[in-house]
């Protein structure tokens, strides 16, 4: 910034001093001026008073793990934990018997907070395992008992 403020400060000067006739004391106290003018500014700016901060600033001061209550319903639901919009409150899995706590069964809780009625109120990690293991054990099997009793029937 003190680099950036000398050279403002020349250009500044330069071009007073080539629109007129100027003395080299009067280059240098006109230098001195226009230099305390944006050292005060300088200080203003980096004090933030009356200046607006730019979007990337404040967002990095946002804490990037715990979603803020008052977000969109998803934004509760993180990688390895839920947060209870109701308490603030994180799980692996906001449970029925936690929502009775406020007075709430799951399915108010969805409609509440604008679930949709079939999503898990679980982390991420918990509702993919899940999957996955009902894929891995009992969905081809069920199938294939199914096809079994099928073929027998139509046989
Ligand atoms: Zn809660």
């Amino acid at each position: 910034m003190g680099k950036r403020l000398l050279e403002m400060c020349v250009q500044i000067v330069e071009a007073q001093a080539s629109a007129g006739m100027m003395s080299t004391e009067e280059i240098e106290q006109s230098l001195k001026k226009i230099y305390k003018v944006l050292q005060e500014l300088d200080a203003l700016e980096e004090s933030g008073a009356g200046i607006e901060v730019p979007q990337a600033v404040s967002e990095k001061k946002e804490p990037a793990k715990v979603p803020a209550l008052g977000k969109g319903p998803y934004e509760s639901i993180g990688e390895d934990s839920v947060v209870c919009l109701e308490c603030g409150a994180q799980f692996r899995q906001i449970t029925a018997n936690h929502l009775r706590s406020h007075g709430l069964t799951p399915r108010e809780y969805k409609k509440k907070w604008g679930f949709r009625l079939k999503d898990s109120l679980a982390a991420k990690v918990v509702t993919r395992s899940r999957s996955e293991s009902a894929k891995a054990r009992g969905i081809p099997e069920n199938l294939k008992a199914y096809q079994e009793r099928r073929k027998k029937k139509s046989s």
